[in-house]
């Protein structure tokens, strides 16, 4: 068995970095070299067609036959310049990850030759054979039609020999199989909602977008080594195996110079993301041994969404060229930090604005903080949702960790946004204000500074940190597709701004002037979302105490937090906004219990395997040789013997007291899951996996994990901490 351990770190020390070297020009010579973006579609479409697409783009208005069929021609002519000869549409089921079904290009004409050809039908639908997908019982599986559509929003991209198309997934109905499209529609709602609200401060502005600005944390582990752990390479996390005596106390790793082999994978994976036009701009090392993070600039959010997707992809690809693995799951090793992705979001007009910064005037201010005081309201009434949007079987093990927040939501808002708030509470009130409050109000307001950057980035705890320019929604993990949450926040601050809009409009009916008006509803929304503002260590004990207090809730079972989708107000929201209706919610929720029964079977399935085929016999062997040399010493000694073996004859015991209480946890276990799996409906089964099944699998590896500090480290079957986390 050594053997296996000893073969793989070898194959660690004798593997030299694979150097890849972008070609020697500025990036700006092959950023976005391989995206059908603005000035492809200018160069390769005719002006009609290319007027034709950008208005799809901005009003969401049809593509019509003939239009898609000329737009077709335009990006195949791009595509084959660059070598392609298949296309593909490219969506992101509710699998996670994304799917793709590669066609050529190849066409019979009518006197029988054959051509290369994409026609704009080719372009805009396919009927996928989707009957391998999650559905939720959206769709039967002997109908198994569902559609992919162009999302002309997202551009087409090449990679290799295919043309990729972004579309959104969606059953012979209508109804969303996929991540985008409720995203999408979210986008939609919050730029309606918004621009309203943007008319009672700038009449210019025409559209509003969400920005998301993704920041992907991930860990990269030698190839032979993750071959050697079943538990990683078939449930992305280590399933066993004890703390290593160094792993991040020093906080050694964090910022510190990148390794070369990483080093390489870092710059083949930026020179293809930039040429995918995903801006690439942060790498470092974070806190964890082998962990690193990845950050593009922000972009509009359902594009930022696409190449997040994109990214993971590319890394999971360009990793294996350089002798890893990556990792995304949020929490591979126990005890050591967990890999997040933060979602740096903010809104923003057409006309250059970004609603979550402060401006330079009262008026900009007051706008400002009417999106900051939205935005949190929005958050705190729908703390549930947002925590059901996040909360997985794979995040459930970050959350609440030392590194990460909680699965109490909270909002931290820094020192200076925080006393304009408390400001507007006690100033204003629902009489008439003179025209000296107004002043004093709007010489405060006109104070608050506009950049906030360097005073607001501090709090780390906070799950939904205000960071100057944007919110940081920190809760999302590593792994996660971050459509959902997005799709969540703009869905409910869409629906807050709606509600804004409606009581400053009848203050205004009612002869409240225009300003005045703003600033009542302002302090009812800011008085009303209180109990949502934390500005302390959100990992405290203090906090949870507190939280309760306050009536936050704080839920960390994964099936009860997924119901939170279910709820009255969530269908109504969903509804209200026009993001999902009451039958795809359900569906969605289907899925998602289904989902998380499937990660904990898989992982009982993979522990129990490992527990009895790998560990328990290892324990065994080592006892054996421990006897064996008992029996020798009193061979040799005799009744001498009886005063020297005590520490020996306490380990044998030990051994068997711990291969016993596996085997007995790891027959409960099955037991359980036996149980579990006869119960209907999806979320009863849900339930019972995570009250009877999951907490086995800790039980079992706090015996495994014992063993491992006593078994002769050559006998032990799988690679160590140690060896996981420092071989880069
Ligand atoms: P930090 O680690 O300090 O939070 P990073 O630079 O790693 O910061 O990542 C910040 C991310 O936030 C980047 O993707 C950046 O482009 C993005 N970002 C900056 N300003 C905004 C904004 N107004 N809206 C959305 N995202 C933003
Ligand atoms: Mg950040």
């Amino acid at each position: 068995m050594a053997i296996i351990r000893f073969s793989a770190l070898e194959t660690v020390n004798h593997r030299k970095p694979v150097e890849v070297v972008p070609p020697a020009k500025s990036i700006t010579d092959y950023f976005g070299k391989n995206v059908f973006d603005d000035v492809k579609m200018q160069n390769y479409l005719s002006r009609d067609a290319y007027d034709h697409v950008k208005r799809a783009i901005s009003r969401g208005t049809p593509i019509d036959r003939k239009m898609a069929d000329t737009v077709a021609i335009g990006m195949k002519a791009w595509a084959v310049e660059l070598g392609a000869t298949h296309y593909t549409h490219w969506f992101q089921p509710l699998t996670g990850g994304t799917a793709e079904k590669h066609d050529s290009f190849l066409e019979y004409t009518d006197n029988g030759s054959v051509v290369e050809s994409f026609s704009g039908k080719a372009l805009a639908q396919q009927e996928p054979d989707a009957s391998s997908f999650p559905s939720g019982g959206l769709r039967n599986t002997f109908e198994a039609r569902g559609y992919t559509a162009w999302d002309p929003s997202s551009p087409a991209f090449v990679i290799g020999d295919t043309l990729s198309i972004p579309t959104i997934f969606i059953s012979y109905t209508g109804e969303a199989l996929d991540h985008k499209t409720p995203l999408l529609r979210a986008l939609n709602a919050i730029d309606r909602a918004a621009t309203e609200v943007c008319q009672y401060f700038d009449k210019n502005v025409g559209s509003v977008r969400a920005n998301l600005g993704w920041e992907q944390e991930f860990f990269l582990v030698d190839e032979a080594l993750y071959y050697a752990r079943p538990d990683l390479a078939l449930t992305g996390r280590t399933l066993m195996g004890h703390a290593s005596a160094k792993d991040q106390q020093l906080d050694d790793h964090y910022f510190g110079s990148i390794p070369e082999r990483v080093s390489a994978f870092m710059k083949e994976l930026e020179f293809e993301s930039l040429k995918l036009g995903i801006p690439i701009k942060t790498r470092h090392n974070e806190v964890a041994p082998n962990q690193y993070e990845v950050a593009p600039i922000f972009s509009e959010c359902n594009l930022a969404v696409d190449q997040n997707v994109l990214t993971m992809e590319l890394m999971k690809r360009i990793s294996r060229h350089h002798g890893f693995r990556v990792l995304f799951h949020e929490k591979p090793f126990k005890d050591i930090n967990g890999s997040g992705k933060h979602n740096n979001w903010s809104l923003s007009t057409d006309t250059g604005v970004i609603l979550h910064s402060p401006g330079k005037n009262p008026k900009s201010n007051l706008q400002f903080l009417t999106f900051i005081v939205n935005t949190i309201k929005a958050v705190y009434d729908h703390q549930d949702l947002l925590r059901a949007s996040i909360l997985t079987a794979t995040n459930q093990h970050r959350l609440g960790a030392n590194e990460a927040p909680p699965a109490i939501l909270s909002c931290f808002l820094g020192a200076e946004v925080s006393k304009m708030l408390d400001q507007i509470e006690e100033q204003v009130t629902n009489r008439k204000m003179t025209p000296d409050e107004k002043t004093e109000l709007k010489l405060d307001i006109g104070k608050i500074p506009e950049i906030l950057l360097d005073n607001t980035d501090r709090n780390r705890t906070s799950p939904f940190a205000f960071t100057g320019n944007r919110f940081e929604f920190r809760a999302v993990g590593g792994s996660a597709n971050s459509a959902t949450p997005m799709a969540v926040l703009n869905a409910a601050v869409a629906a807050q701004l709606t509600e804004f809009s409606k009581s400053v409009e009848k203050l205004i009916a009612k002869g409240v002037k225009k300003d005045e008006a703003i600033f009542q509803v302002l302090r009812e929304l800011i008085i009303a979302s209180k109990p949502i503002r934390f500005e302390g260590d959100n990992y405290s004990e203090d906090w949870v105490r507190e939280a309760k207090k306050r009536g936050l809730t704080n839920i960390t079972d994964i099936p009860e937090a997924i119901s939170a989708f279910l709820s009255e107000s969530a269908k109504k929201l969903f509804k209200s906004i026009g993001v999902l209706g009451e039958h795809e919610l359900e569906a969605r929720v289907e899925v998602m219990y289904e989902n998380y029964i499937m990660k904990i079977q898989i992982e009982a399935r993979v522990l129990g395997d490992l527990a009895i085929n790998h560990i328990v016999p290892t324990a065994v062997k080592y006892q054996n040789v421990l006897m064996e040399n008992v029996t020798m010493l009193k061979e040799l000694y005799g009744d001498e013997y009886g005063q020297l073996s005590g520490k020996r004859v306490e380990l044998i015991r030990e051994i068997s007291d711990r291969v016993t209480q596996i085997k007995n946890l790891v027959n409960e276990m099955v037991e359980a899951r036996k149980a579990a799996n006869k119960i209907t409906p999806a979320e009863k089964r849900a339930k019972a996996y995570s009250a009877n099944v999951f907490s086995y699998l800790e039980k079992i590896r706090y015996h495994i994990d014992k063993l491992e500090l006593i078994v002769d480290d050559e006998m032990w079957p799988l690679p160590k901490y140690r060896e996981l986390l420092f071989s880069n």
